[in-house]
């Protein structure tokens, strides 16, 4: 079977997985760079197929969709990480895949992804595997008495997670999770959650936008402020932890690590939270407030072409619009700093992500 990993040429044609708004910015960045998009996702009414030049609408186990799929396009990317690891091998064989398959082993499974960083010396929350209700007492006693029970696998904006700081409601969160693989972490006394995000090119250059901070309503992120309110050099050590991360997993594409800021004995730590093997929620105030957008970035590293730059343009505040908050739309629009993107969602609903405003405000320090 081909698999050509040639450079592209404009006019080439990427295939996205999946059809959320992070596959509809990347279709519409990739279109301003002469790229085509061919979107495959399960479900037609998902916002990215708004924006797409060819979309195949089926499941992600459909080995005559995948096949075809993968004969229609050059290059294949994903804009969500839980692909199943099957699919992404029955592509990997016809295409190339960026970020390869061995970034989503590593990032699928949270107990996986935090051996992963350990390896790399990267510090992460204490953690335990828990197989069993059993598992859970002894975890939370070397905690301190307190943890939060995670599942392994399929969580994102806090779901699959609960806290907990009483050994005995510990067997009722793991059947309330289906008593599925999960992990306890340690709870991290954090000043501030922020993110880096990076993208690396397929000749290893790395490039690193400016550190995020990062604020979350009900565990879903709200606003995205950057500068972050953090030292210098604990900026530049965010940096390069993605750069470790992204080497080590001979990465091509955006990536987002996820890191909590903690107060410690000689200043600020940082501990990473998770890795986002795509694009990013808190990457979204680059399509208005930096040179290359990171949908830009990701298109460009996937295609072999130079990656842009991460310069920012002024000082950012990026507000999610969650459920009704989109409901303001009209009066944003009347508000001159504001960038308004909205993903045209049918249906608004409690938690469901709507759109995003970024205001770009002159100067670039906090
Ligand atoms: P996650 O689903 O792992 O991204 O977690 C969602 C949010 O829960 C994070 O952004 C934090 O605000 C919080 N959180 C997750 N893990 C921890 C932890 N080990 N200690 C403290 N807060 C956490």
């Amino acid at each position: 079977m081909s698999k050509p990993d040639r450079r592209l040429e404009p006019g080439a044609t990427i295939g996205i997985l999946g059809a959320g708004q992070l596959g509809r910015m990347l279709a519409l960045d990739g279109a301003r760079l002469g790229l085509k998009s061919h979107i495959y996702a399960p479900d037609a009414g998902e916002p990215a197929f708004d924006v797409a030049a060819a979309r195949t609408v089926a499941a992600y186990e459909d080995e005559v969709a995948l096949a075809r799929f993968a004969d229609a396009v050059d290059v294949i990317t994903y804009e969500f990480e839980n692909i199943p690891a099957a699919t992404a091998a029955f592509l990997a064989d016809r295409r190339p895949v960026y970020p390869s398959p061995l970034a989503l082993e590593k990032t699928q499974d949270r107990l996986i992804e935090k051996r992963f960083l350990n390896g790399l010396s990267v510090a992460t929350a204490g953690f335990a595997p828990i197989d069993s209700a059993d598992a859970i007492a002894p975890a939370l006693a070397s905690f301190g008495g307190a943890g939060i029970l995670k599942t392994r696998r399929f969580g994102y904006d806090g779901k699959g997670q609960t806290m907990i700081g009483d050994a005995s409601k510990g067997a009722a969160a793991f059947a309330a999770f289906g008593n599925v693989p999960a992990i306890l972490e340690s709870v991290v006394p954090f000043t501030r959650e922020v993110s880096a995000l990076g993208a690396r090119g397929r000749d290893g250059t790395f490039r690193c936008y400016d550190i995020c901070e990062n604020s979350h309503t009900n565990h879903i992120l709200s606003r995205t402020e950057v500068p972050a309110s953090i030292q210098p050099a604990t900026a530049h050590r965010a940096a390069e932890i993605a750069r470790c991360i992204a080497d080590a997993l001979d990465y091509v594409g955006v990536i987002a690590v996820e890191m909590f800021v903690v107060d410690g004995a000689s200043g600020e730590e940082l501990i990473v939270n998770e890795i986002a093997p795509r694009v990013h929620n808190s990457g979204h105030w680059t399509i208005d407030g930096a040179v290359a957008s990171q949908f830009e970035q990701h298109m460009r590293a996937i295609a072999g072409w130079p990656l842009g730059s991460t310069e920012r343009r002024g000082r950012i505040v990026m507000d999610n619009l969650i459920g009704d908050e989109v409901r303001r739309w009209r009066d944003i629009l009347e508000e001159d700093a504001a960038c308004l993107h909205l993903y045209g969602k049918a249906e608004i609903r409690d938690g469901r992500k709507m759109g995003h405003v970024t205001r770009v405000y002159p100067g670039t320090d906090r």
